[in-house]
């Protein structure tokens, strides 16, 4: 069975012990990425479980450096949670909530310690929200057998979508692989039960005594990044600068976008340099905004029609794009070998893949030749953000043109990325890879200084991230060496194409075919 039907089998199997469980001291929200207090259902819950008990409520959050490691958090994204973990602590804090955060080194300890803590305060009511990698679904389905056993109810559930994975099914009952039929079931079924786009109650004040009762806990400072992970204190100041944290701030921007921007996203949300998009995924994945409030939000100002898929166009274009992040951990929780490294489409595991440490270095650095590719790298590298369009130019040159294996471009991202997040990650490369979900096939290969034309016309977005061309005047700037620009670029140091677009392009075809003959 797939890891997320073993743990709803354990949830569902024990639901009547663990109702039957009463009392206790106090009532424990484990948070993960679900970092705000607005909007979330397990806290919502866990907050109204402890009212009805007349108990505190205590908030936990475990830093585990060994799961950055397993999951390839970028360090970008570590400061980015613990300077929301400061922000949470203080708004918790004002109704008398404690929250817990400490350093768990071993990874198989946390659970343990969690257990211990649970028994410590005398809790016997956990609730936490469902993350749906592979190991996350084991860990949390043998937390509900494991507290069981010291009589402890621990329930999890969705949040982190819109609709649970699972839920959507075609006529033959089978789940989905292709986004179009999966966005319009997706739609449907949020116009059946609206009640999968309501806020969930934010928690209640605790009562006062709390404070005494647990005032070691308040008194805990939040911990700095673990030694692997930490960032050099100018890149904090900038990178604080640049994505401000906490669930307040993604609230502002996500206001603002959706009175100022939205509107016209559809037809602007494809050229990088015009700051068209949300940028709000870095929320999206930690959980300080959640994709519903976004859903519900967006409609809302879809007026008149307050409709998901019809009405104002930029509107009903980017909730379908938040339906994207949906989609991924649908495919995420219904086909969990994607996150042992298989291809979604297992008849591509064969693709005979060039070995080079130095394109690959050269395209991490953005030092392609490219001008496209180079100026999304440097942004990726500087901000620990890509522009979409960008995402897909930068992943297909790796897997098309330069012939790399796209696991590495996948775990490239995760490591820099402030937004890394698995299934979107892992999508997105599958997508401009060809060994994911969609249904194009292998030789619609991008042609970047076509993608460069089109997507910056007029090189601006070139211009921003790679100051070598920055007097290149002109169409130029897309291929320096090969319109005219080349002593300029030569002088500044910009390097040639590490590759030939027209022959790699041939090679690709023919190592995907291959790849498919044995495959
Ligand atoms: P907007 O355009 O404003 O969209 C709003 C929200 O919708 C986003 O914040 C995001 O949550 C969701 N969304 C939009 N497009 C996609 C998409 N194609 N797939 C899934 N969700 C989407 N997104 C991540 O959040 N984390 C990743 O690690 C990630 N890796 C990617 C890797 C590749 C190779 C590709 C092609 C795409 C990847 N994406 C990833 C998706 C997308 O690029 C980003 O979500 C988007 O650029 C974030 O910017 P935004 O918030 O301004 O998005």
């Amino acid at each position: 069975p797939r890891p997320i039907e073993v743990l709803n089998r354990a949830l569902e199997e024990t639901k009547e012990q663990r109702n039957r469980i009463a009392g206790g001291e106090a009532v424990v929200h484990w948070f993960k990425r679900d970092l705000r207090t607005t909007d979330n259902q397990a806290l919502s819950m866990a907050s109204a479980k402890a009212k009805s008990l007349g108990v505190p409520l205590i908030c936990m959050f475990i830093v585990s450096p060994q799961d950055y490691q397993a999951h390839l958090t970028s360090s970008a994204r570590v400061d980015f949670e613990l300077r929301t973990l400061e922000i949470m602590k203080e708004d918790l804090a004002e109704k008398d909530i404690p929250l817990y955060v400490t350093t768990i080194q071993e990874r198989k300890e946390v659970s343990g310690h969690m257990l211990q803590k649970f028994e410590e305060w005398g809790a016997k009511h956990v609730f936490c929200n469902i993350e749906y990698e592979v190991d996350e679904l084991r860990r949390e389905a043998e937390l509900v057998k494991r507290c069981l056993e010291k009589g402890i109810a621990f329930t999890a559930v969705h949040d982190d979508v819109v609709v649970p994975p699972g839920t959507l099914k075609s006529g033959a009952g089978k789940q989905y692989s292709v986004y179009s039929p999966w966005l319009k079931a997706w739609t449907k079924h949020l116009h059946e039960h609206p009640h999968l786009l309501e806020a969930s109650e934010p928690p209640s004040h605790n009562p006062p005594t709390a404070r005494t009762t647990f005032s070691t806990l308040f008194e805990l400072p939040i911990p700095s990044a673990p030694p692997n992970k930490s960032l050099p204190p100018s890149d904090r100041t900038r990178l604080a600068h640049l994505w401000p944290a906490g669930e307040h701030a993604a609230q502002t921007r996500l206001h603002h976008y959706l009175a100022t921007k939205a509107s016209a996203y559809k037809t602007s949300r494809n050229f990088p340099a015009a700051p068209a998009t949300a940028m709000l995924s870095v929320h999206f994945s930690a959980g300080t905004l959640a994709a519903r409030t976004a859903v519900r939000l967006a409609r809302a100002a879809n007026k008149p029609a307050q409709r998901l898929e019809t009405g104002d166009a930029g509107l009903v274009c980017w909730i379908s794009e938040i339906a994207w992040r949906d989609f991924y951990k649908h495919i995420l929780a219904q086909w969990p070998f994607v996150c042992m490294s298989k291809p979604f489409k297992y008849e591509y595991s064969d693709i005979e893949w060039d070995h080079s440490p130095q394109l690959f270095a050269k395209w991490c650095e953005g030092k392609t030749g490219y001008p496209i590719v180079d100026a999304a790298m440097r942004q990726l590298n500087s901000m620990g953000w890509m522009h979409n369009r960008c995402r897909m130019i930068v992943a297909s040159f790796l897997a098309k043109d330069l012939l790399l294996d796209w696991r590495l471009g996948e775990r490239y991202f995760m490591e820099k990325l402030i937004d890394g997040d698995f299934a979107s990650n892992n999508g997105g490369w599958g997508f401009s890879a060809s060994t994911g979900v969609d249904p194009q096939p292998y030789f619609r290969i991008f042609n970047p200084l076509l993608q460069s034309e089109k997507f910056d016309e007029a090189g601006e977005y070139i211009r921003k991230w790679v100051p070598e061309l920055k007097g290149v005047v002109g169409k130029a700037v897309h291929d320096p060496y090969g319109r005219g620009a080349g002593e300029e670029a030569e002088k500044s140091g910009y390097p040639r194409m590490a590759v030939e677009h027209k022959v790699q392009r041939e090679k690709a075809l023919e190592r995907y075919k291959e790849g498919l003959g044995r495959g």
